[in-house]
């Protein structure tokens, strides 16, 4: 059948691809369609037709999918943040289940059998909105010259306003409309990233989920704070909102998509704001890196733990650490831990951090976990007994499932936020190098981005 630009087609939803896209085919040639739901059955027109596939527009919905729900945002269509919002939670969860399954039996190359036996179902959340800690909120300007605040349009810098996201706390309306007055009242312009020019660039807010605390940095293009005219009648109103612990500004004056500058200063409050895990606390600043989604980080870190079956005595080792929460949690369990983390002002948090829960039984150091553990490795020729990873998306360089490898700890947990390249790590470890070898014991996806396609997963793997 041949197909052409523009054309209309009738076809029934059967996949969902990874940005969350419904995918049908229509025989055999497969249609990509942008809001389109697994079950639906759509009438689409095609806007770009290549060999093997082609993209379409959705156009009418014919009969709607059984797990379709009204996606409740106003924004669900432009925003494209929340790509699985138009499915029912319970089939959200279903679709993580079956990604982390599939990546491991094709990509990872284990036995379906196996692989279910080994999964547990993904934990999910009973709310699963207003989840999230920290909000960036680009600053722009309408066609009036308002000051507006909302999220960038798909594949585009141009900002479509929007002061009600539902998945970051509600308390954020009222912080988004003080500053935007504030700006407004005092003439100051937003940042424009055509012309380089205007003040506020993004504002920020964090929240302590257990204490309560919040936290706004505007992050301004200029060095001088003297551009935030009247920045006490600011400082005012923002303190009346309940729990109001710190404000503060970051400059930021590089034409750059990096959000925030290298430094802040407090304007008001505290320099940081306190939140927990667990039993562990944390200062948070503007910059810090901590999980968004606080409620699942408990659940995510506990199996972790769980998982590293820590009984006192052990050595530890924890790659990609952040400011070291798993590496805290595990060392109140462990022997000794040792943190490794590329960005060094989160080894300085992790340090902190340490102090503060008097886990003195730690090490951090600041590196490339590809170099610094096959260095320590190779100098002190010491083993681990468990050995915790939770890389970014690209997974763990080989030479560092090379090294785990040598190392010979008893047991692994990969703490992992793409499951594609989990699988192909795991690979790797389960094949061995030969003397060591390793087996999946255990995996658990936890839903840590309730709307979105993503999941994270944590496995346990034991040397055989
Ligand atoms: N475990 C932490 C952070 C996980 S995010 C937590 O749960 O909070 C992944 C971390 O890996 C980030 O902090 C990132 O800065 C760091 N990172 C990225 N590449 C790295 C590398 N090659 N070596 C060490 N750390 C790296």
């Amino acid at each position: 059948m041949e197909f052409k630009k523009n054309q209309i087609v009738e076809v029934i939803i059967e996949d969902i691809g990874i940005n969350g896209e419904g995918i049908g085919k229509i025989s055999g040639y497969p249609l990509f369609i942008k809001d389109a739901v697994v079950g639906d059955r759509v009438r689409a027109v095609l806007t770009k037709v290549k060999k093997t596939y082609a993209y379409a527009h959705l156009n009418e919905i014919l009969e709607p999918s059984p797990d379709r729900t009204a996606a409740p945002c106003e924004a669900a269509k432009t925003c494209g943040g929340c790509q699985l919002q138009a499915y029912t939670y319970e089939k959200q969860l279903d679709i993580k289940q079956n990604k982390v399954r599939n990546n491991l039996i094709r990509i990872g190359g284990f036995d379906a059998e196996q692989i279910d036996g080994l999964m547990q179902p993904v934990i999910g959340m009973d709310h699963p909105w207003y989840y999230r800690n920290k909000a960036q909120y680009p600053v722009g300007t309408d066609k009036d010259g308002n000051p507006i605040t909302g999220f960038y349009a798909g594949h585009s810098h141009r900002i479509v306003p929007c002061e009600n996201c539902l998945l970051n706390r509600q308390e954020n309306r009222r912080i988004l409309k003080i500053v935007l007055d504030y700006m407004k009242r005092n003439s100051i312009p937003a940042y424009d990233e055509e012309t380089g020019k205007g003040v506020v660039r993004h504002i920020l807010t964090r929240c302590g989920f257990t204490s309560g605390e919040w936290m706004v940095c505007l992050v301004i293009n200029s060095k001088d704070s003297r551009v935030l005219v009247n920045v006490k009648e600011l400082l005012d109103a923002l303190m009346e909102i309940p729990g109001m612990t710190s404000i503060s500004y970051s400059s930021n004056t590089e034409r750059t998509n990096v959000i925030m500058g290298k430094h802040y200063v407090t304007l008001a409050g505290r320099s940081t704001i306190t939140d927990t895990i667990g039993d562990c606390a944390f200062e948070l600043s503007p910059l810090s890196f901590f999980q968004v989604n606080p409620e699942q980080t408990v659940k995510l870190y506990g199996k972790a733990l769980e998982y590293a079956g820590l009984t006192g005595g052990e050595r530890v080792w924890d790659l990609y650490c952040g400011i070291g929460t798993i590496s805290l949690f595990l060392a109140r369990k462990a022997g000794h831990v040792y943190g490794v983390e590329i960005i060094p002002d989160a080894i300085e948090d992790a340090k902190e951090n340490a102090k503060r829960n008097d886990l003195l039984n730690t090490t951090f150091l600041v590196g490339k976990a590809e170099e610094v553990l096959p260095k320590h490795y190779k100098e002190t020729g010491e083993g681990a007994d468990v050995i915790v990873v939770d890389p970014p998306r690209k997974g763990c360089e080989k030479s560092v499932l090379d090294t785990m490898l040598a190392m010979k700890p008893e047991r692994i947990v990969y703490v992992s936020c793409d499951s594609a390249t989990l699988a192909r790590d795991l690979k790797i470890l389960c094949e061995g190098d030969g003397t060591t070898r390793y087996e999946i014991k255990k995996v658990q996806p936890v839903d840590m981005f309730p709307q979105t396609v993503h999941v994270e997963t944590v496995c346990l793997l034991s040397r055989e």
